[in-house]
């Protein structure tokens, strides 16, 4: 049986080892058009700094990236985040705010105003059930208050998605909370009743990684895990080959597919019993829109926002600011354009030398659409403005790393949930042995992408040989 991956970032990779260690006589080939593989899973070292690109970790309670990371014997070179993650600061009238992890710390917390905080804890009491889909920042109004909304939906989903909240969906971008609702009839009840009866477990590795969900990465940064990925797949991943579109090798639906590609000796046709398409949804509509396109049409209303990454290395003595949290989250109206500005180092000690800081700014998303067409020198501007602005850091960076990712991070508004079924049930009414998988489907971390890429894994390794 022969399967064709189109796009290897962690989708496609992760699809194509799952499928090929579950069934070992899998025939894999991954197509990719990028010159290397990795997709937004990207890290290098400069200056002695470990800069990631795109994700900076994963979570080890969901334990799909985990349990992955484990399979591909990376025990070892897991590295859990320290303490201070637990906390971040909000940039809010010139200072920084912590932002309260405790009820307790939400009681005498400032962010809010005293009516403000009495609204919000008298969520058991009034925050109600939704019949329909709601955006984040009304699950957020109704819940805890409209004040609370304005000061924290942004927040909220700006870390996540670097969207707008009055246009995400809740419903698609965290389900958990719609459970909490639905089971507790309040999210302040339900998150105490999952703190009472939450597991402390450790896994048996020999890092001991803690599976409360703390933020981990690997040594080397993300791309050791695409590394892991590309060793496993030995010699499967094709790089710098695009793939143009499908065809049918017989009758439609019923016959091998034929894929067709172009790389750097031109075109070609790979013949595949079953396909998985591990590309943006924008990507996949393209692919599509021959031949299936109500699922194109579906695809294409998925919209995408462009971030821009800036890592930066400083020497200590030039970053003013106590280190002591995972960064600081800045909410819009601030006179700041940066969406978060990460201490890397603070969180992973091991990314910066010795006496130096790392640290990475987020900016753009879907309500700063210009600043991905700005030059290098002007992200880096408006970067250092912002890091004067929150951190008081004048000194020029000693490392610089500019990344743009335009229509990088995939938009859950609503409908969002709809669009994904409407594209999942059109692509298999006309290709059956196709499966879509991706960041756009479920989840935009790096556990919803691998936990996507094992269905899609366990749908297509059995497929019989046509
Ligand atoms: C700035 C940023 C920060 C993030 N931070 C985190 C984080 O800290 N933690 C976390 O869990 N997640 C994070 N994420 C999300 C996570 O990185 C992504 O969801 C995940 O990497 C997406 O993987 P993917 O394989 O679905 O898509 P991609 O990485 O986009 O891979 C798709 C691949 O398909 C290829 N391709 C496209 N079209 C074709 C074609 N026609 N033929 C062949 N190949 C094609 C592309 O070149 C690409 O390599 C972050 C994302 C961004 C952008």
């Amino acid at each position: 049986m022969r399967l064709a991956v189109v796009g290897a970032g962690i989708a496609g990779l992760a699809t194509a080892y799952l499928a090929q260690r579950a069934h070992p006589d899998v025939d894999v080939v991954v197509l990719e058009s990028a010159a290397e593989p990795g997709g937004k899973a990207r890290s290098s070292v400069e200056g002695g700094h470990l800069f990631d690109w795109g994700p900076g970790g994963f979570l080890t309670n969901a334990g799909e990236t985990l349990d992955l990371a484990l399979a591909l014997g990376l025990q070892d070179r897991l590295r859990p985040a320290a303490d201070a993650a637990a906390h971040r600061y909000l940039f809010r009238d010139g200072g920084l705010r912590p932002v309260p992890a405790t009820l307790g710390a939400w009681l005498r917390s400032e962010l809010l105003s005293p009516p403000g905080r009495l609204r919000a804890l008298a969520e058991p009491l009034l925050g109600g059930r939704a019949r329909r889909e709601e955006s984040v920042h009304d699950f957020i109004a109704r819940h805890f208050g409209h004040e609370a909304a304005r000061v924290l939906a942004g927040v909220f989903v700006a870390g996540i998605a670097a969207g707008d909240a009055r246009e995400l969906s809740l419903d698609a971008l965290f389900p958990r909370l719609r459970k909490l609702e639905a089971t507790h009839g309040s999210v302040l009840r339900g998150m105490l009743a999952a703190r009472r009866g939450a597991p402390t477990s450790v896994r048996p590795t020999a890092a001991a990684i803690p599976t409360d969900g703390r933020l981990t990465t690997l040594e080397g940064g993300v791309q050791a895990l695409v590394d892991a990925l590309a060793a496993a797949l030995a010699g499967r991943v094709r790089s710098g080959v695009r793939v143009l579109g499908l065809d049918d090798h017989g009758r439609p639906g019923e016959g091998p597919i034929a894929v067709r590609a172009v790389g750097a000796h031109g075109e070609e046709v790979v013949a595949a019993d079953a396909v998985a398409l591990a590309v943006p949804a924008y990507a996949a509509a393209e692919l599509l829109a021959p031949t299936a396109p109500e699922a194109a049409a579906a695809l294409d209303g998925i919209r995408y926002a462009d971030v821009v990454v800036a890592a930066l290395g400083y020497d200590r003595v030039d970053v003013p600011t106590v280190l002591d949290a995972a960064g600081v989250l800045v909410p819009r109206g601030q006179g700041v354009r940066a969406l978060e500005v990460q201490w890397s180092s603070a969180v992973f000690p091991g990314q910066a030398p010795l006496g130096k800081v790392t640290l990475r700014v987020v900016a753009g998303g879907t309500l700063d659409p210009g600043l991905v067409t700005l030059s290098d020198d002007d992200l880096l501007a408006s970067v250092r403005r912002d890091l004067e602005r929150t951190m008081g850091i004048v000194a020029e960076p000693e490392a610089v790393r500019i990344v743009r990712w335009p229509r990088g991070i995939p938009q859950f508004a609503l409908g969002h949930g709809g669009r994904v079924e409407a594209a999942r049930r059109a692509a298999a009414a006309r290709w059956p042995r196709l499966a879509l998988t991706g960041s756009y489907l479920s989840g935009v971390g790096l556990d919803d992408v691998v936990r996507e890429a094992r269905a899609a894994a366990a749908r297509l390794a059995g497929v019989p040989r046509v």
